[in-house]
């Protein structure tokens, strides 16, 4: 069986999620490059452009399922070195893998790696100037507590970006994509990892994550002001934007 075409409650796909990741958390940088063909680099480039940090210390960010740390590295760097970026994941093999990448980058007092749960943020109210989130909401089963945590834990004037896989709205591109990956993405992750299964479910997950103005529509509903969109790559990654007014 694979795991995208069973239902599952919010605790069983959380811990599918929780069992991908741990897997993969060694090679997840590399199996990244590969199943995107090196796009996801311009993308989360492209989010930071976006985002524009201040140059300026006191600036803070939560980069909420952030992995091994891809996002918030990108925007200290941005920043010239003046921005704190939190990294948040549920996943702790994929933290430790984070705290060792900002160990060589020489980012570690930039940084601090937290684990906790996208849907109980463990900060208090208007805590961040930002809040960032790429290919992490997917996986987390209730879309719109982790949207409810965002808004909360930002200060008034803050702002929510959020990567993701988005709906393919270019004809021919979609087809390709489909076949990418339905096919390459899962014997990518039975290379790499010994077992293509866990991507099935990746990959049915896309699919079933809102599409680009139904997803920019929860962001309003939860509070969100100015709420928007753009397209990389003809919409397999769209970037949405909302702000804390
Ligand atoms: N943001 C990183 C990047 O773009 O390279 C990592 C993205 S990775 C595809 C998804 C991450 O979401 C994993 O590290 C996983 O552990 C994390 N995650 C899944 N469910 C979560 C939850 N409920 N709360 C916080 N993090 C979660």
């Amino acid at each position: 069986t694979s795991y995208g075409f069973k239902r599952v409650g919010a605790g069983d796909k959380q811990s599918l999620v929780n069992d991908v990741f741990h897997k993969v958390a060694n090679r997840y940088d590399v199996m990244n490059d590969l199943m995107s063909a090196g796009l996801h680099r311009l993308w989360k480039d492209a989010m930071v452009t976006w985002l524009n940090p201040p140059k300026r210390p006191g600036w803070k960010v939560l980069d909420v399922a952030g992995g091994t740390g891809d996002i918030a590295f990108r925007i200290v760097e941005a920043s010239r070195g003046h921005a704190h970026a939190t990294v948040l994941d549920i996943n702790a093999s994929m933290l430790a893998v984070g705290r060792d990448r900002a160990e060589k980058k020489g980012l570690s007092d930039n940084t601090d790696f937290v684990e906790a749960n996208a849907e109980g943020l463990p900060f208090p109210d208007a805590t961040f100037d930002a809040y960032t989130i790429a290919f992490g909401i997917r996986n987390v089963p209730r879309i719109d507590v982790a949207l409810a945590e965002a808004y909360r834990v930002l200060k008034p004037g803050g702002r929510f970006l959020c990567l993701e896989f988005s709906e393919v709205e270019m004809p021919l591109l979609d087809k390709a994509y489909e076949a990418w990956s339905f096919n390459a993405i899962p014997r990518i992750g039975k290379a790499v990892t010994g077992d293509g299964e866990p991507y099935s479910y990746l990959v049915e997950s896309i699919r079933k994550f809102p599409n680009q103005q139904n997803f920019a529509d929860m962001i309003t509903r939860a509070g969100f002001d100015r709420a928007s969109f753009r397209n990389y790559s003809g919409g397999i990654a769209a970037l949405h934007s909302g702000w804390k007014l």
